[in-house]
C-alpha cells in the first residue's frame, strides 16, 4: 500500500513519497499509513500515534469529519522550511531522513503490537524520554538503518537537499 501523503510543504509530493517509502522499507514498517508533512521553522520533529483511522480534518485543511483508514498508525513530521544558507541543506536533508527512520520505527511498533512501552508511574508521569523502551528501540533502529547506506539513498539525500534549497530561495 502506498503512503497516504498530506503535504503542507513546498517540497514535491513525489520526492516525499519516495523518501517515506524507502525509509519505511529500511525499518521494516508497512508504509501504507497516513503521513502529514508540515513546515518547521527550525527544529525538525515527528510524532506517531497508534490508530486504524483518522478524521480527514486532521489530515488536511478544509477536511471534513469523514474517517480515512490507516495501517495501525499515523505520522506527522515537520521539515525545516525556513531561510538558511545553502551549506546547511545537506545537513538538514540528512537530519530529515533520520527523523523519518526514527518515526517509522514507532510505526513498526504499532503495527506489530505487544512490544514493551513505557507506562505512567505512580506519580502519573511517564518515565523520562531516554528511559522509555519505545524510544530506545526507535533510536537503535534509526541509527542501525542509517549505518547501511546505499548509493541510492545518497542520491535521495542529495535530491532532498536540492529540493530544500529551492524552497528556501
Ligand atoms: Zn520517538
Amino acid at each position: 500500500m502506498a503512503v497516504k501523503l498530506y503535504n503542507q510543504t513546498r517540497l514535491p509530493d513525489d520526492l516525499l513519497r519516495r523518501l517515506l517509502t524507502r525509509t519505511a522499507r529500511r525499518i521494516g514498517a508497512r508504509s501504507g499509513i497516513i503521513v502529514k508533512v508540515t513546515r518547521a521553522q527550525m527544529h525538525q520533529t515527528g510524532e506517531v500515534r497508534s490508530a486504524f483511522s483518522v478524521a480527514e480534518w486532521w489530515c488536511r485543511r478544509g477536511g471534513g469529519k469523514r474517517y480515512i483508514r490507516t495501517d495501525g498508525a499515523y505520522m506527522r513530521i515537520a521539515l525545516r522550511d525556513s531561510e538558511a544558507c545553502d551549506e546547511v541543506a545537506l545537513f538538514v536533508a540528512h537530519e530529515a531522513i533520520a527523523v523519518m527512520l526514527h518515526e517509522w520505527s514507532h510505526v513498526a511498533d504499532c503495527q506489530v503490537g505487544g512490544r514493551e512501552h513505557s507506562r505512567k508511574g505512580p506519580s502519573g508521569r511517564r518515565p523520562a524520554w531516554t528511559d522509555r523502551p519505545e524510544e530506545i528501540r526507535a533510536q537503535f533502529a534509526a541509527v542501525s538503518a542509517g549505518k547501511r547506506p546505499t548509493d541510492l539513498d545518497d542520491d535521495l539525500e542529495l535530491e532532498l537537499a536540492e529540493a530544500l534549497r529551492k524552497t528556501w530561495r
